[in-house]
């Protein structure tokens, strides 16, 4: 991308409303625009991220065997009625009647939609184990909107729900779905620590909440240290082998949300390993048993001919929040430091004088190399200040900057500028183009 075709609304100045360092950066680096309290527009910027998280989330619950569908973002309340959450739920759901007096909602979940779906088509316990998964706006009517994309109104979530005929095979959902989801924060460059969590409105007993630590973040969190560096399964992990001493590794230490946490447990744990924070909760899963699918009637013929309804489970991503827990997790003064995996362009490369025309040439050489290497590059052909390009270039925190000017030029050398270390190198165009499209 040229900058100069580009729209990169950079701000000087964060706006005062925001509070932490993610929602000052991301205004400040043109990623969104709020519309209305918690509601916002994707700018080009935002929106690659944001494509960039989903694409990860969505590959790694590929991987262990989830499908994907897409449910509408608006529901009809019957369906919340037959669950007997429609009045339960309260202030935060958004209640909308249609032309014909019909009364609808915006789904803030959807565990009512797929459970009408699966008892519309599954009927036999052969169809199971099944995993329907989808990654949709939803939209809950929060009392304190805040903090940017971490407590929205409106956000991206990835909702995945499961269904099997027992226990034991919904403990094997359960697992799966806690390793995708070690899997998918640790590509996105975090370390997320599963906590044992209240299961809330949702209901039912085992849950467990996958929280960064981070000191913006809004929940009080008791662990053991020793969960911040255990290993994470790599792509080779057989998911459909057995995955419970991947689980009791991490379950097997102290780890607690205010709401679950016992101070003799945690007083147990010797000092130096007491991990005491506050954290943001990423994702969030259930095992629920039959809570929606005995009222709503999802039910499945078993082997000796008798119906029985279906076990299931559910397990959110905040796809829009881990854009603002990624940031709080990787940046420095002078602005966002993106993982590789989801940096929206993967190089930059800033040219001091575009009225040059060696300059130009190199410039245009790097950025055609680098398109065709797939490092899709974003090209400052601008005529701004070579310290304002700095600048914004360090904002938006691309992996990689190229810097091209005539005096190097004349030694046949450009700059070469790592941004998560702020390392930089005088190396001849070719090399630079080398060592940014090599293998990591
Ligand atoms: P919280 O405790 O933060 O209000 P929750 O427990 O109500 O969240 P869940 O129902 O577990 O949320 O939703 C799954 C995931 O969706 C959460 O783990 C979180 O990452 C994300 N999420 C929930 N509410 C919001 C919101 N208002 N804005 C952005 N992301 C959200
Ligand atoms: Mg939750």
């Amino acid at each position: 991308m040229r900058l100069s075709r580009y729209f990169l609304p950079i701000l000087k100045e964060a706006p005062k409303e925001a509070e932490i360092v993610s929602h000052r950066l991301m205004l400040r680096a043109g990623m969104m625009r709020q519309q209305n309290a918690g509601i916002y527009s994707w700018l080009p910027l935002g929106l690659k991220v944001l494509k960039k998280i989903e694409a990860v989330v969505r590959e790694e619950q590929d991987r262990s065997g989830a499908v994907e569908i897409l449910m509408p973002s608006i529901q009809p309340a019957d369906l919340w009625r037959e669950s007997g959450r429609y009045d339960a739920y309260g202030k935060e759901m958004l209640r909308i009647v249609d032309r014909h007096e019909r009364e609808m909602l915006y789904g803030p979940t959807a565990e009512e939609v797929v459970t009408d779906i699966f008892r519309t088509y599954v009927r036999s316990y052969r169809d199971l184990p099944l995993n329907l998964y989808n990654i949709q706006w939803k939209f809950r009517d929060e009392v304190r909107p805040r903090f940017g994309v971490m407590r929205g109104r409106e956000f991206l979530m990835k909702d995945a729900y499961s269904f099997d005929v027992d226990q034991a095979g919904a403990l094997r959902a359960y697992h799966k779905m806690f390793v995708a989801y070690l899997r998918t924060y640790k590509r996105l460059g975090l370390t997320a620590i599963p906590m044992r969590a209240d299961t809330g409105p949702i209901g039912g007993k085992l849950s467990h909440e996958f929280i960064i630590l981070a000191s913006t973040g809004e929940s009080a969190v008791f662990c053991d240290k020793d969960l911040l560096d255990l290993p994470v399964p790599g792509e080779d992990v057989d998911f459909e082998g057995d995955l419970s001493p991947v689980v009791d590794m991490f379950t097997s230490r102290y780890a607690a949300t205010d709401e679950m946490h016992d101070e003799a447990a945690f007083a147990a744990l010797p000092e130096e390993r007491r991990v005491s924070a506050r954290g943001i909760e990423v994702g969030h899963i259930f095992s629920f048993g039959t809570k929606y699918s005995e009222p709503m009637g999802a039910k499945v013929a078993m082997p000796d001919g008798s119906e029985q309804p279906v076990i299931m489970g559910s397990y959110g991503i905040g796809v829009s929040r881990l854009i603002g827990a990624i940031i709080e997790a990787s940046h420095d003064d002078a602005g966002i430091i993106w993982p590789e995996s989801v940096a929206p362009f993967g190089a930059g490369v800033i040219s001091l004088r575009p009225d040059d025309a060696a300059v130009t040439a190199a410039c245009e050489d790097a950025y055609a190399k680098l398109s065709a290497a797939g490092k899709d590059p974003l090209y400052d052909d601008t005529a701004a200040r070579p310290g304002a390009k700095f600048a914004s270039m360090d904002l938006i925190g691309l992996p990689w900057q190229i810097i091209i000017g005539p005096k190097g030029l004349a030694d046949g050398v450009v700059e070469l500028k790592r941004r998560a270390t702020g390392d930089k190198e005088l190396v001849s165009l070719e090399s630079a183009i080398a060592r940014v499209t090599e293998k990591a």
